[in-house]
């Protein structure tokens, strides 16, 4: 007689990793090919050196983490978290942006020029759809990014190279790059956030530190996982 079943294994928790810009890039955003400075001599350069740490580092934790380019691949993906890696340019900042409910992507001109709009150029071109952000997607986003924000808080400082500022949680009504990322209407993950690592050139001597990044913001989506039950 067979035992009685036990309980399915809980299913290992998805995390999309997006190394920023890197190819193929998505349609409407394939000309922001991200900063061209950084320890690594271009922003893609470092996105994926952390991205690679990242996903690593949660495999090992046990988590299903996945890989994603620039084209969030594949569209619409569910999944328990979209985190997408950035450097920011030698003027620039740290920063974290989340998903928020109600608003929508940013539009530029052709294929990312120009300033962010909230409605298309007629020279825009064409965008793959969007998927929804919902309340419960915002408050999630939220709380991760103020994890994030804590751990990496830790870590950029001037005793481990960082000179540039670390603005934390960009507000709802702040920096449409961070907070109407293309990105977070690409997936259906539960959560959905980008951090800006620091200031290519400013930063170098703590961008280049890849593996204490990766290991903050593995931190971070592992205490957000187990927040909610999911790991
Ligand atoms: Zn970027």
């Amino acid at each position: 007689m067979l035992a009685a079943a036990a309980p399915a294994a809980a299913q290992a928790p998805v995390v999309w990793v997006q190394a920023g810009h890197e190819g193929p890039r998505e349609p409407g955003y394939r000309d922001q090919t991200g900063a061209g400075s950084g320890p690594f001599g271009s922003e893609v350069a470092f996105n994926r050196r952390v991205a690679a740490s990242v996903v690593r580092r949660l495999r090992a934790k046990g988590v299903d983490a996945r890989r994603t380019p620039g084209l969030v691949t594949p569209w619409g993906a569910e999944g328990a978290t979209f985190v997408s890696i950035h450097h920011d340019t030698p003027e620039g900042s740290a920063a974290i942006g989340h998903a928020i409910f109600g608003a929508g992507e940013n539009w530029y001109h052709g294929e990312g020029g120009g300033p962010a709009s909230p409605v298309p150029y007629s020279d825009s071109a064409k965008h793959r759809e969007a998927t929804t952000v919902s309340r419960a997607v915002e408050r999630r986003s939220r709380a991760l990014a103020l994890r994030l924000a804590r751990r990496f808080g830790r870590i950029h400082t001037p005793a481990f190279g960082a000179r540039s500022p670390f603005d934390g949680v960009i507000p709802r009504d702040g920096n449409v790059r961070m907070m109407r990322f293309y990105g977070y209407y690409r997936t259906n993950a539960q959560a959905r956030v980008l951090i800006e690592c620091g200031a290519g050139g400013r930063d170098d001597a703590f961008l280049r530190r890849t593996e204490l990044i990766g290991a903050a913001i593995t931190g971070a989506l592992i205490e957000d996982l187990a927040a909610r039950d999911l790991r």
